[in-house]
């Protein structure tokens, strides 16, 4: 309920957070927690309210009711409460465009840290570190106006990476992208969780979704339909299809054909030679 402290262990997590467009309700009572997965994955069709709730996870938006939770508390909306927040979860949005302000890469990721007032020598450390993490070194000193689609993303991700956050939040990481940016981005998504970093993700991209997130959330108009761990929501396909969403082709082999359910493309491979 309300003001209940969530088992959140100074995690981030909302309580029946509540949020409305002038007088349209869009968020309804949204009780999350994202505390207990190393990445969670926000699903749902279009509408369904997901760039809405992660604008308040990043408290851009202020709930009407309910709240979101950092640092076992309710988030106050004051500039020292903003800015602990904003040092801690950072979202990467759809469009890099909106998040690259310099021309040049390096000086565009390296921009926040210096706002900050963080010494050059850090801020040198980091930006290395982010762009090894993001295959962004071969780049670095290109502007930015001649980089694809797909390197900005990675370039946006970086500077996000910089800021050294407990949550990175990402919407639609895949969207616009190639197969092979796809690929690309699936890597990177991977490396970030294997330093450790805790990830919440919006995708349309199902299949993604089901391969590298631990937990999910099914929204359908502002509220949860589902939770639990991708295989748990994604076996359900009638649930699925209410909310207006497909199978990943993983989990559709396993439930149309008997199949077992893999994780991976390289899992079903290893069945299907021994089948
Ligand atoms: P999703 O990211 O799942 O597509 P959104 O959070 O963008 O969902 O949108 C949820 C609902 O809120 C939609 O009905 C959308 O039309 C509405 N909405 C989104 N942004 C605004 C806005 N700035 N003003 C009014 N309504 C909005």
């Amino acid at each position: 309920q309300t003001g209940t402290k969530p088992n959140i262990d100074g995690g981030l997590a909302t309580r029946t957070l509540c949020f409305s467009y002038q007088d349209k309700p869009v968020l309804k009572h949204l009780t999350l927690d994202f505390s207990h997965f190393n990445v969670t994955g926000i699903i749902g069709a279009n509408g369904s309210g997901k760039s809405t709730l992660f604008m308040n996870l990043s408290g851009i938006y202020q709930p009407q009711e309910g709240e979101v939770w950092w640092d076992d508390e309710p988030l106050v909306y004051s500039k020292k409460g903003l800015r602990a927040l904003r040092q801690s979860v950072v979202t990467v949005f759809q469009d890099p465009d909106q998040q690259i302000f310099y021309s040049d890469v390096e000086n565009d990721i390296a921009f926040s840290l210096r706002n900050l007032g963080i010494e050059e020598a850090e801020i040198k450390r980091r930006t290395d570190w982010a762009l090894r993490l993001v295959d962004a070194q071969h780049f670095r000193h290109t502007p930015v106006q001649c980089l694809s689609f797909g390197q900005k993303k990675r370039v946006a991700i970086a500077g996000a990476l910089v800021m050294q956050s407990d949550y990175l939040l990402l919407d639609e990481p895949t969207a616009g992208l190639d197969p092979s940016g796809r690929r690309k981005m699936l890597a990177i998504i991977e490396q970030i969780v294997a330093q450790g970093k805790r990830i919440i993700i919006s995708s349309h991209d199902i299949d993604l979704i089901y391969q590298i997130c631990d937990g999910l959330y099914l929204l359908s108009n502002g509220e949860v339909l589902s939770s639990g761990s991708p295989q748990e929501v994604l076996v359900n396909k009638t649930l699925l299809e209410s909310a207006g969403l497909e199978q990943p082709w993983l989990v559709k082999l396993h439930c149309e054909a008997g199949l077992p359910l893999c994780k991976t493309e390289q899992e079903m491979i290893a069945v299907l030679r021994h089948w």
